[in-house]
C-alpha cells in the first residue's frame, strides 16, 4: 500500500519536460521542512491505496508521461515498486525528489529530477550528496531553488565541486516563489556563463500559487 495525497493529470511544470501533459502521483509525507515549501498539505493525511489501484487510476488518464512526486516520494519504500511497475507498463517516468533519500534503488528506466537544497531552505545539511554521483547525463536533472544571493553563490560552488554541467542533463534554477527578484536572478544566470536553465513554476502562473491538484 502507498499513502497518496492526490493523483491527477496536468501540465508538467518544473523540468525540461515542462509544458508536457503529465499524470502526477503525489505521495504523502516528507521528512524535510524547507522554509519555502509549497507542498505542506502533503505532510499529513492522504489515503492508503494499493499499487494496483494507483496503476488503474494512472491508466484511466491515458497519458504516457507519469511523475511520482510528493512530499518526498522516496520516503515510502513501496514507491520503488510503483516506479518499476510504471516502467514495466511502458510509461515515461519522472521522479521528483527532495534529495534526502538515496536514489540508488530507483529503477534505472526512470528519470530523476533531484533537488539540491540551498542554505535558505534550512535543509542544506540533509542533502544526500552521494546522489550526485549517481546522476546520468542523458536523463537526470538537478534543481536548485534560489531564495537569495547566498543561495546562488552556494549553487555556483556545488555546480563546480560536482562537475554538474557534465553529470546532469540539465541544471534547473528555480526562484523561490515571491522571495527573489526574477530579473536579478536572470542577470546572475546570464552572467555566469554556465549551462544552466532558469525555470518558473508554470502551474502557479496558470492556476495561481495556492491551488493544487491541477
Ligand atoms: S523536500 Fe519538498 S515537500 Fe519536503 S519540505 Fe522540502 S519542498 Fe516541501
Amino acid at each position: 500500500m502507498l499513502r497518496v495525497t492526490e493523483i491527477f493529470c496536468s501540465i508538467q511544470r518544473e523540468s525540461t519536460h515542462a509544458g508536457r501533459p503529465c499524470t502526477f502521483v503525489r505521495l504523502t509525507g516528507c521528512p524535510m521542512r524547507c522554509t519555502w515549501c509549497d507542498s505542506e498539505y502533503t505532510f499529513t493525511g492522504g489515503e492508503h491505496i494499493s499499487i494496483d489501484e494507483v496503476m488503474r487510476q494512472v491508466r484511466d488518464f491515458g497519458c504516457g508521461l507519469v511523475e511520482v512526486t510528493g512530499g518526498e516520494p522516496l520516503a515510502q519504500r513501496e514507491a520503488f515498486t510503483l516506479i518499476s511497475r510504471l516502467c514495466d507498463d511502458g510509461y515515461e517516468v519522472l521522479i521528483e525528489t527532495g534529495g534526502y533519500v538515496s536514489t540508488a534503488d530507483v529503477d534505472p528506466r526512470a528519470k530523476i529530477i533531484l533537488d539540491i537544497k540551498c542554505p535558505d531552505s534550512g535543509e542544506a545539511e540533509r542533502n544526500h550528496w552521494a546522489n550526485l554521483e549517481l546522476l546520468r547525463p542523458d536523463r537526470d536533472e538537478v534543481k536548485f531553488v534560489i531564495a537569495s544571493r547566498s543561495d546562488w553563490d552556494f549553487t555556483l560552488k556545488i555546480i563546480s565541486d560536482y562537475d554538474l554541467e557534465n553529470r546532469a542533463l540539465a541544471i534547473l534554477i528555480s526562484p523561490a516563489w515571491g522571495a527573489i527578484d526574477l530579473q536579478e536572478l536572470a542577470k546572475w544566470i546570464t552572467g555566469s556563463g554556465l549551462r544552466v536553465r532558469m525555470q518558473l513554476q508554470l502551474h502557479k502562473y496558470i492556476w495561481g500559487p495556492d491551488v493544487h491538484g491541477v
